[in-house]
């Protein structure tokens, strides 16, 4: 008899299905639900965005492309590193340092944990963390070793170096952060760094929120204004931005890594043989993508933010957040709850929230995610409020 289930590989069997998948099941029976669970923008892309990658597929910019990515992104890119990081060598194909464009950070991801880990290799990083990287890092048959950040969730090189072991490979740092919102400090990014380097490990900075950063400083030796990243302090690291969260395109998968030759020339070989090449007509889009101004989108969500923080104070202890769109308060101790408990509360009033558990070993949180109107935004929030306070009449 035929059991498709024989042919499953066990490397899967590790992995559990991702539990926002099963919120998102439970908040299909919903109608008209407050969301505060999507982990992306509501705004669309930007209509010029949208016309660069519409004229590019009109102009038959539909094959692949070079496995590294076109040469006008990487100008791109190159150009607002040098202005942003004059500590790395990116000059030309012979600098240290080399880009490789990515179908997404995801993308970039998968090829880094392909490129270095063996297994039983250790990789150091932060509960509460981003979903994909403990399920990456398994995959590959290497093993997270997690560093509990919380009360307050700062990843600091003081609470990474007594986790280091003779099989740490590489630490995961991701600033702002998903789920936290957490920017870390300046120091906490040069000592991060300078931990890497004098341990001989590698740093990997997951970028992707660094636009939504409302902890922007001016950065060292240049006259850009940043997120405070390790990236000033050590060009031995592998940098991944993206395009999905500051442009709205989520669904058209563009991201970059820049990281030292060695490892590059490796990612960009094991590119060839899966992604091949990031969509071709979004690489295109992406270069006037970057000389696009999101100022105004990301002073938005500073305000979403401020009310969040505001709403939530009195009520939940809450680490204010940064940057991203995220926030990730505790569930109060009265009520005696898991976070999944009061999420299921939370659903069962029309809020979607995530439990805390879906991005840490413990579930004593929970994330919303105020990327929504203004206006379901505050209802959510003062749904989440009542909730907190023990108010449970239902929903009408
Ligand atoms: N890294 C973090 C921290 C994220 O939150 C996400 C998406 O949620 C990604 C990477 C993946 O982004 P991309 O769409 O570029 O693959």
């Amino acid at each position: 008899m035929f059991s498709a289930e024989r042919f499953i590989a066990e490397r899967v069997r590790l992995i559990e299905a991702s539990g926002i998948r099963k919120v998102f099941e439970l908040a299909r029976q919903l109608k008209d639900p407050i969301n505060l669970s999507i982990g992306q923008p509501d705004f669309d892309v930007p209509a010029q965005i949208k016309q660069a990658a519409a004229a590019a597929i009109a102009r038959g910019m539909n094959s692949y492309t070079v496995t590294q990515g076109i040469a006008e992104l990487h100008q791109r890119i190159g150009l607002g590193l040098a202005r942003e990081l004059p500590n790395w060598k990116l000059a030309s194909a012979h600098g240290d340092s080399q880009i490789l464009v990515t179908s997404g950070v995801s993308g970039g991801l998968l090829l880094a944990f392909l490129a270095c880990l063996n297994p039983g290799d250790q990789v150091i990083l932060a509960d509460p963390y981003f979903v994909m990287y403990k399920h990456l890092v398994t995959l590959v048959g290497a093993v997270p070793v997690y560093v509990n950040t919380y009360p307050d969730f700062r990843l600091t090189a003081g609470k990474v170096e007594p986790l280091i072991s003779p099989r740490t490979k590489m630490v995961l740092f991701n600033s702002p952060s998903n789920p936290t919102g957490v920017v870390s400090s300046e120091k906490e990014c040069r000592e991060m760094a300078e931990l890497a380097e004098r341990r001989g490990i590698l740093l990997l900075s997951d970028e992707i929120y660094d636009e939504f950063c409302h902890e922007k400083i001016p950065r060292p030796g240049s006259g850009v204004t940043a997120c405070p990243s390790p990236a000033a302090y050590s060009d031995k690291i592998l940098l991944m931005r993206g395009f999905s969260k500051t442009y709205g395109m989520t669904g058209w998968r563009l991201g970059y890594v820049v990281g030292p030759k060695a490892i590059i020339e490796q990612m960009t070989k094991l590119q060839q043989y899966s992604f091949v090449c990031a969509p071709s007509m979004v690489q295109v889009a992406g270069v006037l993508a970057m000389d696009v101004d999101m100022t105004e989108y990301v002073a938005a969500y500073r305000r979403k933010r401020d009310m969040v923080a505001e709403k939530l104070a009195s009520v939940f202890e809450l680490v204010k957040p940064g940057g991203a769109f995220y926030a990730f308060p505790k569930v109060p101790e009265h009520l005696g709850m898991t976070g999944s408990q009061f999420v299921e509360k939370a659903i069962a009033r029309n809020v979607v929230i995530i439990p805390g558990h879906v991005f840490s070993e413990r579930d004593s949180h929970f994330r919303i995610s105020y990327a929504t109107s203004d206006e379901k935004l505050a209802r959510g929030l003062d749904i989440l409020c009542q909730l907190a306070k023990g108010k449970e009449e239902k929903r009408n």
